[in-house]
Formats: structure tokens, C-alpha cells, sequence
């Protein structure tokens, strides 16, 4: 007999169509949605508000268990972090810069991560991620794993920023997108890569819609 999905992690490098597909996926279906990005995201703008260096983690850790995030709305591109409602100062170019290594410290990622549970537990949920499939929720009904080619994500990238109003060379995203990609994979903490038993699924010439479906083809099949 089919077993009914409720949990579905989707993890994937930069801009690899998590956030749209994500959100839609979970809009279709009915579940609620967290985009564990913006958590780290938050963490980093507190720690640059605060003049916290961000090679030191114990401090970090501190900022991030001091500081539990509150979600906001059902689009999932705001938090709630110290009193602050936080969503496109989230995008701006010195969070992109230094996520990465805020991200790479493991009292952050203990106390978002058992955050991350939490807001699991009730189930129904599509969360997006880096280390969701392997790290966050390994028991998953479903895990999808997103890719593209650079040279799109970082397309698709400079296209977002640009309607942001951020005025930024296509060259110089890539650059960033792959550093960052490179950051992300080679950590010694939940490194980004595909779980096991993920379902994996390159976006290259597939509109969000498209991807969507293909992933509900995979939760109508379990
Ligand atoms: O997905 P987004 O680009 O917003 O993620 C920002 C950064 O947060 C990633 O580059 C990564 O360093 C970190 N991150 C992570 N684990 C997650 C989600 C994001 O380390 N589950």
C-alpha cells in the first residue's frame, strides 16, 4: 500500500530552484514550508549587526541559542530574529558574502537544526535546505535533490538581484555562487551533498511548474 507522504526534505546548491519550487510544492499540496536558508541568513545579519566575527563560533552559537527565530507569514522569506522582522535585508550582498562561514560552525547549525525538528514535528511540511535529506530530517518521506548547471543558477541569481534593484555583474555572481557552493560542500559539518536515497533532478531547461509536478509525480508514486 502507498505510504502517505507528509515529510519532504529538497536540498541542492545555490539557486538550483529550491526557494520557487519549494514554496509552490508546498502551496499545491497543501503542507507548510521553511526555507532553512533564511535562518542562517538571519543569524549572519545578527552577527554583523553585532560585530561578531564570523570565524568565531562559540560566539555565534551563543548569538544563535540566545536568539530563537520566529517564522513570519506562509511565504517563508521573512524571520522574526531579536525583535526584528527580516526579509530582503536578508538578500543583500554582505549576508551572501559571509553565510557561508557562519553557516560552517557547528553550535550554529546544533541549535537550528533541533529549531528545524521542532517545526517538523507537526508534519505536512516541505523544508529546503542543504543538509535537510541527511542531516535535519534523514526519516523524510520524500528527499528531493535539485541541481542545474553554474551557469544557469547564476542566471537565475542575477536575474533575482536585479529585480531586487541590485546592480551586479553576471561574472561576479558566478564567482560568488561558486564559492559559496565550494564553502557549502567542503565543510566538515553536514556538507552539502545528495542523501543516499534521495531522488535527484537537474532543472536545466524546466520552468518551476514543471519541476513541481515531476516532484508530485515522485509523491504520487511512494
Ligand atoms: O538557500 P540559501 O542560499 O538562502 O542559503 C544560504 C546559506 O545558508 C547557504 O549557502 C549555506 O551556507 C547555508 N545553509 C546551510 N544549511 C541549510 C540551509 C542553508 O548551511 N540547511
Amino acid at each position: 500500500m502507498a505510504r502517505e507522504v507528509s515529510v519532504i526534505a529538497i536540498d541542492g546548491p545555490v539557486a538550483a530552484g529550491k526557494t520557487a519550487v519549494g514554496r509552490e510544492l508546498a502551496r499545491t499540496l497543501g503542507f507548510s514550508y521553511l526555507d532553512t536558508g533564511i535562518m542562517y541568513r538571519a543569524i549572519t545579519w545578527l552577527a554583523l549587526k553585532n560585530g561578531v566575527p564570523v570565524e568565531d563560533e562559540t560566539s555565534l552559537g551563543e548569538l544563535a541559542r540566545t536568539n530563537p527565530l520566529g517564522l513570519v507569514g506562509d511565504d517563508g522569506d521573512q524571520v522574526l530574529a531579536a525583535g526584528h522582522t527580516l526579509g530582503p535585508e536578508l538578500r543583500e550582498l554582505s549576508i551572501d558574502g559571509n553565510v557561508s562561514v557562519v553557516s560552517k560552525a557547528t553550535p550554529v547549525r546544533r541549535e537550528l537544526v533541533a529549531q528545524q525538528r521542532q517545526t517538523a514535528a507537526k508534519g505536512k511540511i516541505v523544508m529546503i535546505g542543504r543538509d535537510i535529506g541527511t542531516v535535519v530530517l534523514p526519516d523524510a518521506d520524500l528527499k528531493v535533490y535539485l541541481t542545474a548547471s553554474a551557469e544557469n543558477r547564476a542566471q537565475r541569481r542575477w536575474q533575482e538581484m536585479r529585480e531586487r534593484g541590485q546592480a551586479v555583474e553576471l561574472m561576479t555572481v558566478l564567482s560568488e555562487t561558486l564559492a559559496r557552493d565550494r564553502t557549502d560542500s567542503s565543510r566538515e559539518d553536514s556538507p552539502l551533498r545528495p542523501a543516499q536515497d534521495a531522488w535527484e533532478l537537474n532543472t536545466d531547461g524546466l520552468d518551476i511548474e514543471q519541476v513541481v509536478q515531476k516532484i508530485i509525480d515522485q509523491v504520487s508514486s511512494r
